[in-house]
């Protein structure tokens, strides 16, 4: 399929894990992909893997100011774009009680707060018929012990899906939210585990899929390309969960 032919798309967070295999699937399907990360040598080698028409910018989602000069960039690079998938974001978990301020800052910054501003800039150079996509994750549905910060902060971009497609669709832009369960990607390693208590958290995680497995971030990537092409624009302020049945139980 070539369904993003002539189509440019930006992927926050591409040079990792479920952003990178985005990336690379809306290129295999034709379009110009623009990543973003704070790591430049990921960002060169995620590139470089690309391989295709791609630019790759440094980007922090957590700032207003590189959300504002990334849309500058991209403007004056005669950019505009069809599909954005809002991706870039942190996992920590911590028991409720050893919550700090600080913490709750990072957390929220990256993944709400940047979502957020990073719409709102790009706004100016998104053309008519232009879908979003907003990393959600399926703790905003699961009650999983020491995950209050992440999960909140999550569940916050289902309503922000809501409510910037009530509001950005008279403008031609829709808005969803995908929310992964566990998917196979380097996020679990910065976590700070050792490997014991890794592989554990990986097993423990495992038991709780129906299917009995993660989910890989090609599966999550198929999800998010259909979710950004033409043939879904009925597909409007919403949620598609791809968790292998995890919220079922
Ligand atoms: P990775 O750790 O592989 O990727 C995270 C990506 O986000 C990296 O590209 C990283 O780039 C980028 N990122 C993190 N912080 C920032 C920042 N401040 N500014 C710019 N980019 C940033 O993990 P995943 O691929 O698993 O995670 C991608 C998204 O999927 C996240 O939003 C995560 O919450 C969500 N998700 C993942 C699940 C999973 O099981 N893997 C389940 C549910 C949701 P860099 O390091 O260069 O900044």
């Amino acid at each position: 399929m070539n369904r993003f032919n002539g189509k440019t798309v930006l992927v926050t967070g591409g040079n990792s894990g479920i952003g990178l295999a985005a990336a690379k699937a809306y290129a295999a399907e034709g379009a110009r992909v623009v990543i973003t990360g704070r790591d430049t040598a990921t960002l060169e080698k995620a590139a470089a893997e690309i391989a295709t028409d791609v630019v790759a910018l440094r980007s922090d989602a957590a700032s207003l100011h590189d959300a504002k000069h990334l849309a500058e960039v991209l403007n004056q690079k005669g950019i505009r774009l069809d599909a954005v998938f809002i991706n870039a974001g942190i996992a920590k978990f911590a028991p409720f009680a050893d919550v700090d301020e600080a913490l709750w800052d990072q957390i929220f910054d990256i993944n709400t707060k940047g979502a957020y501003f990073q719409i709102q800039a790009l706004l100016p150079i998104l053309n008519k018929g232009a879908a979003i996509v907003i990393n959600g994750s399926i703790n905003a549905h699961i009650g999983m012990p020491a995950s209050s910060v992440y999960a909140a902060s999550k569940a916050a971009l289902i309503s922000l899906a809501k409510t910037l497609s009530a509001e950005l669709l008279p403008q031609g832009v829709r808005v969803n939210v995908v929310s992964p369960g566990p998917i196979s990607t380097p996020i679990y390693g910065k976590l700070g585990l050792d490997e014991t208590s890794l592989d554990a958290t990986a097993k423990q995680i495992q038991a709780q899929v129906p299917l009995g497995r993660f989910g890989t971030p090609e599966e999550l990537a198929t999800t998010v390309l259909h979710m950004t092409a033409l043939e879904s624009a009925f597909i409007v302020g919403t949620e598609v969960i791809v968790d292998g049945g995890m919220s079922q139980l």
